[in-house]
């Protein structure tokens, strides 16, 4: 099936077909493109060899190529950046092809209702380039953490920015997304047009179509001041007891940002603000005044949203990564408790594996924020939140994969029993942290679910996403 893809592919691009159809079977003359694209992905689990990888470098050539694919049953899969560590989901075997649209790089400004500016970013954009160019003008948007990370995955994941709870998480802020049905009609949705179908993108994943411009509210400049400490994990009940005060007091100020990292030897805790303060802020205080500091990883900074993605972003290691998501209201017996379990899963794994969580808070603020722009798709409970995030990371060929992958399952269904033992587990999983086997779409309700079944049969009524889509959180089997 693939071959005959393929050679139709290539037929759309007579003039420089190598460039734009890498398969290996151009080894020869090719082999480094080839080799590049094959190892894109952050994970090196999704670095596997596709039969073909097809780069678009407009919305009409992703349209022919989405007409090609279905036509001759192709499997294929969408890739932007390749972040999302599960392999299959914008990587794909040798029978199915990956449509990088990673080439996609429009941006542009225009006015909308009510004379809001509104940002038009064609989805190859990365949250480095969005941020740039809107800070150019004096604007931000609100999107990812990581310069690196992209538009279409981030945001059809929900999104959790820096400060979810000043406007909301990163899908509550798209005004419109401009999308490629499988039957390669481009339509907008947005609050007046397809509006079931817009509902349902925002946290819905690649389910219904193809996301090719993304239209984000913007705001004025938004100014960032950061700092990220260090300390000693043997400190763990205090710096857990300083989560959980800086979780409260978010409830009372929605310019608090923060992330409580547990790593191997050391605790990474960004603080973060929306503002350029004199002083740092007082919410901070628990951690300030902490003994257990052994350095500053980042000096506090009076940055902006961009430099602070910079400053996250991260250089390409070739490591193997599995990642999992629970979430839970916030709780200090419950974050000991997962400390201690943490601390017992370690020591199944093999030499060069590191296990590592992060606390991702998210506030009653955030939530509403979102409900204020319309709602989206993943039912958020009006609580203040944990959103944990597991990551194992292992050395290629240094060691066990199955070991590895064991221990975010043991992580995942210790959290889970922990949290619900104690009335503390929610049902939400964000889609951008989750590991492939976690029910995301499930999660959001037997409503969503329903509404995204809607949008599903309705926008795209053959199952195109459905049936030819190599992996992703699909209606097909995550719910
Ligand atoms: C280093 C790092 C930092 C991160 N930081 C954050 C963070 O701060 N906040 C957060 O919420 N998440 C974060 N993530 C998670 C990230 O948002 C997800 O991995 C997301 O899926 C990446 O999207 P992508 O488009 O960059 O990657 P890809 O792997 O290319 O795409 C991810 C998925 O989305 C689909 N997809 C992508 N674009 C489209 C499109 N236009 N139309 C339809 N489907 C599409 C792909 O098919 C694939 O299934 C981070 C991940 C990493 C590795």
């Amino acid at each position: 099936m693939a071959a005959t893809a393929f050679d139709q592919l290539r037929l759309l691009f007579p003039e420089n077909t190598t460039e734009k159809v890498v398969t290996p079977i151009d080894q020869d003359n090719n082999s480094e493109k080839y080799q590049a694209a094959v190892s894109r992905p952050w994970s090196q689990t999704c670095w596997i060899p596709a039969a073909a990888y097809v780069y678009l470098s407009s919305v009409q050539e992703l349209i022919q190529a989405l007409a090609i694919v279905r036509k001759t049953g192709t499997k294929f899969a969408i890739r932007t950046t390749g972040h999302n560590p599960n392999a299959g989901f914008s990587s794909a075997g040798e029978t199915a092809v990956v449509l990088d649209i990673s080439q996609l790089k429009s941006k542009e400004l225009i006015t909308a209702d009510e004379g809001v500016t509104v940002a038009q970013f064609g989805a190859g954009n990365t949250w480095g380039d969005v941020y740039h160019w809107l800070e150019e003008r004096g604007l931000s948007a609100i999107g990812g953490r990581d310069s690196q990370v992209g538009l279409g995955g981030f945001l059809l994941g929900g999104g959790m920015g820096a400060l979810p709870n000043l406007h909301g998480l990163g899908a509550d802020g798209v005004r419109n997304f401009e999308v490629l049905l499988a039957d390669g009609r481009l339509v907008n949705a947005n609050a007046n047009e397809n509006s079931d179908l817009y509902r349902a993108l925002k946290g819905g994943g690649s389910n219904f179509g193809i996301v090719t411009r993304l239209d984000l509210a913007t705001h004025p400049l938004i100014n960032v001041q950061y700092t990220i400490n260090l300390y000693n994990p043997d400190d763990h009940v205090a710096i857990n007891q300083a989560t959980v005060a800086v979780q409260q007091a978010m409830e009372e100020d929605p310019k608090i940002g923060l992330f409580t990292n547990f790593n191997n030897g050391f605790v990474a805790v960004g603080l973060l603000y929306g503002d350029h303060p004199a002083e740092p802020p007082q919410a901070f205080g628990p951690f300030h005044n902490l003994k257990s500091l052994v350095a500053t990883a980042l000096q506090s900074t009076n940055g902006t949203l961009l430099s602070l993605a910079q400053a996250m972003g991260h250089p390409q290691t070739a490591q193997k990564r599995r990642i999992c998501t629970i979430t839970t209201k916030v709780s200090h017996d419950l974050y000991e408790e997962v400390f201690k379990a943490w601390g017992e899963v370690s020591k199944t794994l093999p030499t060069g594996a590191v296990l590592h969580y992060t606390i991702q808070p998210f506030g009653k603020a955030g939530v509403q924020a979102g409900k204020a722009r319309g709602e989206n798709i993943m039912g958020h409970e009006n609580v203040s939140q944990c959103w944990w995030v597991f990551t194992c990371e292992w050395p290629k060929d240094g060691s066990d994969d199955a070991a590895a992958e064991n221990a975010i399952d043991a992580m995942s269904e210790k959290v889970q029993s922990l949290a619900n033992a104690k009335g503390l587990l929610l049902d939400f999983k964000c889609m951008s942290f989750a590991t492939a086997s976690q029910k995301v779409l499930g999660s959001y309700g037997a409503e969503n679910v329903k509404r995204m079944r809607e949008v599903a049969a309705k926008y795209d009524p053959e199952g195109v996403f459905q049936k030819l889509q190599n992996g992703g959180f699909l209606l097909r089997d995550n719910v």
